[in-house]
């Protein structure tokens, strides 16, 4: 499991200067984690830097249920909720 970065990102970038094994890039709309990178900070960190860093609690803990719900707002055709630790690439939840 990973952090993830919900639709709250406001795309400040604080996040990613605090990472220290560099999961986090901006993405195409907002701030992304790879999930295949982050180690939740396990070892570096007491509490994920990127939680510690981000001035509107967007970084948080990957949750099944919310990259579900999302991806079933997503083939609704509503716009991407949250960009989803659980997508191999691109790792925007798109419209079907
Ligand atoms: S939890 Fe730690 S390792 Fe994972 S993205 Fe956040 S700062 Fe980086
Ligand atoms: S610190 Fe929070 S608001 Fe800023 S880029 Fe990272 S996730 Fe987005």
């Amino acid at each position: 499991m990973s952090y993830m970065i919900t639709a709250e990102c406001i795309n400040c970038s604080a996040c990613e200067m605090e990472c220290p094994v560099r999961a986090i890039w901006a993405g195409p709309s907002q701030y992304e984690i790879d999930p295949t990178v982050c180690i939740e900070c396990d070892g570096y960190f007491p509490v994920a830097r990127c939680t510690w860093a981000c001035p509107v609690d967007a970084c948080v803990p990957a949750r099944e249920e919310y990259l579900e719900r999302a991806a079933t707002m997503a083939a609704k055709g509503s716009p991407p909720l949250v960009l989803s630790a659980a997508q191999p690439a691109g790792r925007v939840v798109q419209p079907v």
